[in-house]
């Protein structure tokens, strides 16, 4: 168990007793080994969840999905916000609950529903496993939401911090939770020179998170870390200077905090996908890799760009994908005499769901009213 010291006594307690000490060396593991003897008093977490608790009280976020204790909202949000920043988040998740208000709804849609309502939050495997989630409570557990971690956990689409984010917010179980922004104030609050990204860092993360965790109203308290996170300790220049809990914090320069694996290089990518109009309908294919499940335009060999006479392309954009930037280039071409296994037609794309760059590539193209263009091109037989 640790505890935390606050920066003035260990700054008298060093003042009086470093002139004792040979190197500035001997002073820095003195101090180190203050601050580690220090480290017992449970009064001392008892303060800092006060600090924290009060400044919440004042300065927290008002979020949608902190109105409510129903475990199905938590979830979506907490679904939501993996890999997406709140802002974006909120407008999806008002529209998703008055689209879906309970699993029920959402486990008797479509997947085609759910991609579409999801479309444009991108990472679609978590809208998927949404969907997988809510049959399987409502065949397991007859649609009401289990309250223990290791159910959750077998639920498709919930690790750990998942599972420990529902049942503290919604069934107020006093569990921690560790994700980017509460990992980030952890490893400054204890000043964690492990890697985030490594197995013992990770374990450290969550035991200094349980450590500090109150035995009532978890949900408060844990709001206010990611709070902490979010609004001051935040990742390049944190506000120090106006943080509740500075006189807990061990970190001597938090802006090198927390230590992570170098990052893969974002490597660049050409995708290059077919426009093919006819009579008013345009040809899509049901994604079978990374949009499984969703219509894009038709993908074409590797090999088109090859091809001695092929055109410019009528639509390009660049778009990121995890460490890739994509480059989608689109080429008009004609109708094929028989539609390849997994296309269909469509006069209409409004219902389907769509990742965002092919939607915005065919909104762009129709709206300069490509069809037409395309079908006067091919009925004058020159389909490059
Ligand atoms: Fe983060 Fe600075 Fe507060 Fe420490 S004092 S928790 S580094 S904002």
């Amino acid at each position: 168990m640790y505890e935390f010291i606050s920066e003035n006594a260990e700054r008298s307690t060093l003042n009086a007793q470093s002139s004792t000490l040979n190197s500035a060396l001997d002073v820095e593991r003195w101090a180190l080994d203050v601050r580690s003897q220090i480290v017992r008093s449970p009064e001392n977490f008892a303060a800092f969840r006060r600090s924290l608790v009060r400044w919440h009280r004042d300065h927290g976020r008002d979020l949608p999905w902190r109105r409510t204790r129903d475990p199905y909202a938590i979830l979506v949000s907490e679904f939501m916000l993996q890999q997406t920043q709140v802002a974006t988040v909120i407008p999806y998740y008002n529209k998703w609950l008055r689209r879906f208000p309970d699993l029920a709804l959402l486990a008797n849609a479509s997947e085609n529903e759910v991609l579409r309502a999801w479309q444009g939050l991108g990472y679609y495997a978590r809208a998927r496993n949404l969907r997988v989630a809510a049959k399987t409570i409502m065949l397991r557990y007859g649609g009401k939401f289990p309250r223990a971690i290791d159910q959750m956990r077998q639920l498709s689409g919930i690790g750990k911090y998942t599972a420990h984010a529902v049942a503290s917010f919604a069934f107020n179980q006093s569990v921690p939770i560790v994700e980017a922004n509460t990992a980030r104030v952890l490893t400054r609050l204890f000043n964690l020179r492990e890697s985030t990204d490594s197995n013992t860092g990770r374990k450290k993360l969550w035991q200094h998170a349980a450590s500090l965790l109150p035995k009532s109203d978890a949900a408060t308290f844990n709001s206010a870390l990611l709070d902490l996170g979010a609004l001051i300790c935040v990742a390049r220049k944190p506000k120090c200077d106006v943080c509740p809990v500075k006189a807990f914090c061990l970190a001597k320069n938090p802006a090198a905090l927390p230590v992570r694996k170098a990052r893969p290089q974002t490597k660049q990518l050409v995708e290059v996908h077919a426009l093919i109009v006819r009579s008013g309908r345009i040809l899509l294919e049901q994604s079978r890799h990374r949009w499984r499940g969703m219509w894009i335009l038709p993908p074409l060999q590797p090999d088109f760009l090859e091809q001695p006479n092929f055109r410019r392309p009528v639509y390009e954009s660049v778009f990121p994908f995890t460490h890739h930037l994509v480059t989608l280039s689109v080429y008009r071409r004609p109708a094929p005499k028989r539609i390849a296994p997994g296309q269909q037609w469509f006069g209409s794309i409004e219902e389907i769901a769509m990742p965002s760059p092919h939607r915005r590539a065919i909104d762009a193209l129709l709206d300069a009213d490509f069809s037409v263009q395309h079908e006067q091109h091919e009925s004058s037989g020159n389909g490059s």
